[in-house]
């Protein structure tokens, strides 16, 4: 299979935050992989702006470094790291005074796509949207990427957005989720609004339910201070499993294009019906063989109430899904690191095979991690004699199978995603009126849990999570797939 990697307008990256985790890990490497496939102009620059005292020089050794450690060593067989490496530039900037502006600003090329990465903490997105604007760089070219949180209720969100919004226009402001610059994800439009086969199947009629699973084998790690004033329903539930949501349950929209797809999220997340107390289960993962710390000790806080683990049920109130739900799930130290979405299809009304052939039900698993790729399970005949004996055999479309040993891998969503910004494009980001939606939705159930001061079940790691997650399938009869890596 060829790719075939459409190269972009010259631009101007600044990396705030260019020597943090998020950028040596994932944006820096990306880009490296970008340049390596060749999408990445000659007259392309990135630029660092930290606050960290480095000289360009310093700079450029530790982002080789970091590509390096990222690509197994593999980066600079071919000599290419260097090529990568002289686009890069370094500004030591403070992004609440006045430091390194006027360097920063003097290094912006007119005439030229220019993008911020707001790479830093959440507090500081504010700072630096204004002092973009108040040293010449938000010109109509310029565009801003904001990482998550975005905010941490929707007072807070209204209040970012309003702050941003003094600065840039909308069509300016690229609110990351990466999970949207999944490959999977966009397969899963390419497959529901690209075929005939599934589009007369997807509504209520024909799907029993859907689940949306993001398991985590990691723990909070050295996150704990700020995620213990998340959780996992502000972590991943708001952001990434919403957005999961929102594609599968979206009407299809009259064009791919950015206002079209996302008008169309926007009317599932306002669909959403509130969650029913009995329908959440709230976790806390426990200490494993005195090796791992249990939630409580890694954030430090014997009594937190906060949640690494969450399972709900809800419901999206249209014509196309009433009576439908919808299981969502995610935590952290889980028995295998998976995420998945789940299209569980309806039984067949009567089986010609009577009651020994058992139930069979179609299932569309949609895997965004690890593995991309889609299955569908379907049902046929167990080979060989003995009879009408049926069984559930997968139809397999697995990216990497389908490219091949030599195939080049798809880009990574962060890789991908930085690309659209070049490009202009915003169909994968979240747009404000989204974000708000969500909160507004996530606002009270949180403020539920907290007002009747719940605490979360203990749940072992290495398991599936707490037992009331699965207590609150079987009360519907159901129960959720297994956690596979
Ligand atoms: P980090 O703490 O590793 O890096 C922070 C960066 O911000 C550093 O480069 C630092 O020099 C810079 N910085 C801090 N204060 C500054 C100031 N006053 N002026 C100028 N620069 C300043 O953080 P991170 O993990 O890279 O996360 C960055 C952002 O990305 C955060 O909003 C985080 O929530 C988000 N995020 C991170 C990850 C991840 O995997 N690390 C994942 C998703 C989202």
């Amino acid at each position: 299979m060829v790719s075939r990697v459409i190269p972009v307008d010259p631009f101007d990256l600044v990396i705030f935050g260019g020597t943090g985790d998020l950028a040596r890990r994932k944006i820096l490497p990306g880009l490296f992989r970008r340049y390596c496939a060749g999408q990445m102009p000659e007259e392309a620059r990135i630029v660092g702006a930290a606050r960290s005292a480095l000289s360009s020089e310093d700079y450029r050794a530790l982002v080789a470094e970091s590509v390096r450690e990222v690509s197994g060593g593999r980066a600079c067989e071919d000599g290419t790291l260097d090529g990568f490496l002289a686009r890069l530039d370094y500004v030591r900037i403070d992004a609440r005074g006045s430091d390194g502006w006027e360097d920063l600003a003097a290094l912006m090329r007119p005439e030229m796509v220019r993008a911020f990465y707001f790479s830093v903490g959440p507090g500081l997105f504010g700072d630096l949207a204004e002092r973009i604007h108040l040293h010449g760089m938000a010109s109509e070219l310029a565009r801003i990427v904001v990482e998550k949180p975005f905010g941490h209720d929707l007072a807070s969100a209204r209040e970012l957005n309003a702050t941003l919004a003094a600065h840039f226009d909308e069509g300016q402001i690229y609110r990351i989720d990466h999970y949207l610059g999944k490959e999977t994800v966009q397969n899963l439009m390419a497959i529901r609004f690209g075929n005939m086969l599934f589009e007369p199947l997807w509504n209520s009629q024909y799907v029993d339910h859907i689940q949306i699973t993001v398991a985590e084998t990691v723990g909070v790690g050295g996150r704990g201070e700020y995620y213990d004033t998340a959780g996992a329903m502000r972590d991943m539930v708001q952001n990434h499993l919403m957005q999961l949501l929102c594609l599968i349950a979206m009407e299809p929209p009259a064009k791919f294009d950015p206002d079209a797809v996302r008008d169309e999220k926007l009317k599932v997340i306002r669909a959403l019906d509130p969650v029913e107390p009995h329908h959440i289960v709230r976790g806390q993962y426990l200490a494993q063989d005195g090796e791992h710390p249990g939630y409580r000790e890694a954030v430090n806080d014997p009594r937190s109430r906060t949640e690494s683990y969450i399972a709900l049920k809800t419901h999206v109130s249209n014509w196309r899904w009433a009576g439908t739900p919808f299981y969502l799930r995610t935590g952290k130290r889980l028995v295998a690191r998976s995420s998945v979405i789940n299209v569980m299809f309806k039984d067949a009304p009567h089986s010609i095979f009577g009651q020994e052939a058992g139930r069979h039900a179609n299932v569309l698993s949609i895997r965004l991690q690890p593995n991309e790729g889609i299955t569908l399970q379907v049902t046929i005949k167990e080979p060989g004699p003995g009879g009408m004996r049926l069984v559930d055999v997968p139809l397999d479309m697995t990216f990497a199978e389908a490219l091949g040993p030599d195939g080049e891998d798809p880009p990574d969503a962060y890789e991908r995603l930085i690309m659209d910004v070049i490009r202009g494009n915003q169909t994968l980001f979240m747009r404000g009126d989204e974000v708000e939606a969500a909160w507004a939705w996530t606002d009270p159930i949180i403020a539920g849990w907290q007002s009747r001061g719940e605490v979360p079940k203990p749940y072992d790691s290495g398991s599936t999570g707490p037992g009331d997650a699965d207590l609150l399938m079987k009360r519907d009869h159901r129960a959720w797939r297994g956690i596979k890596p």
